[in-house]
């Protein structure tokens, strides 16, 4: 569970080791396709920067752009009837990969509540 960045996927996708195709990017953020995608539009938004979920993060001004980002790259994608933001965060919280990321779901009708 405390992994460190040197053994993090996404810190690999963040520090350009893998050849993952970015959909988007700003100072602090990328967008990149998820690997198992659940809806016709799955990318995850990450923080550049290695935090295990949101229980490490204070800093309000980056969960704040995080948010926007997502938004950002919702816009860009053309998820102009919508889409679906998720945040896992702990075991109980679906969180498989300990690098903090953004869901957005979008390209068809999701229902609530989740499984
Ligand atoms: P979580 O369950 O932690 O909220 O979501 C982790 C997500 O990362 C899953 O949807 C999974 O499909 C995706 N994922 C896991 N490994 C990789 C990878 O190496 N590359 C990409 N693009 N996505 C991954
Ligand atoms: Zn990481």
């Amino acid at each position: 569970m405390n992994m460190s960045s040197t053994d993090c996927i996404f810190c690999k996708v963040a520090n350009k080791e893998l050849q993952t195709k970015i959909i988007f990017e700003n100072e602090d953020f990328l967008a990149f396709n998820d690997i198992k995608p659940v809806s016709p539009t799955h990318l995850l938004v990450i923080p550049k920067k290695h935090y295990k979920n949101l229980w490490e993060v204070e800093d309000k001004e980056l969960l704040g752009k995080l948010l926007h980002t997502a938004k950002e790259v919702a816009k860009q994608e053309g998820l102009k009837d919508g889409f679906r933001t998720v945040i896992n965060t702990g075991d109980n919280g679906g969180q498989t990969v300990y690098h903090l990321h953004v869901h957005v779901l979008g390209g068809r009708f999701h229902k609530w509540p989740p499984g």
